[in-house]
């Protein structure tokens, strides 16, 4: 089970213009809260335990080294407007995760007004790692209800334990219970010239 904190270092990823959070602090810390949910029924490997740079491509390859099943841990930005979390694959064999992952995300989040939910897309963490893998968005920093929510330790805690269980769930069960299965499309890798991630 690898974790991977999105963002670090010299990239920030998105800053809250309401709390002024910044995405990469906020990642580093679910990840880190996931991983205690997961407590000892996990080898969970870390992508990164402190605040650096790690290229998505160099992330993309450690990934299927470090363990069997991926997740990428970010949180958003849009309009003002839209919250709610988010969840991306690609792989077949990620969708039941992906699933899990959006449903227990949405059962803890208040309201959602706009996103996307779960969405398949060609993504370098998504497409590119050779074992299942999922990307979540916790939450819409430039949504204002929705920042202070991420930046309150304890919703993140929830949001946390929601993520384990999904976790959890997946390697307990497997697919079952999250519908039916994706077609295979057979697509290059993602590349860093491809769309915006
Ligand atoms: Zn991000």
């Amino acid at each position: 089970m690898v974790l991977d904190a999105g963002h670090g270092g010299k990239d920030s990823g998105a800053r809250s213009g309401v709390t002024g959070a910044l995405e990469k602090e906020l990642t580093l810390d679910m990840a880190k809260r996931v991983k205690r949910e997961l407590g000892g029924s996990f080898a969970v490997k870390m992508m990164r335990e402190d605040d650096r740079f790690v290229d998505l491509d160099v992330r993309a390859a450690r990934a299927a080294a470090m363990g069997d099943v991926l997740v990428s841990i970010h949180f958003n930005s849009g309009p003002s407007s839209v919250r709610g979390p988010e969840t991306y694959y690609w792989r077949v064999d990620s969708h039941g995760l992906a699933v899990r992952m959006q449903r227990g995300m949405a059962a803890v989040s208040p309201a959602e007004s706009g996103s996307r939910e779960m969405v398949r897309r060609r993504l370098r963490l998504t497409r590119n790692p050779e074992i299942p893998c999922v990307l979540i968005e916790i939450g819409y920093l430039s949504n204002p209800g929705e920042a202070r929510l991420c930046s309150d330790g304890g919703y993140r805690q929830r949001m946390a334990r929601a993520v384990a269980d999904a976790i959890r769930a997946q390697a307990a069960q497997g697919d079952a219970g999250t519908g039916m299965l994706p077609p295979p499309i057979f697509a290059p890798p993602s590349r860093p010239t491809d769309a915006k991630e």
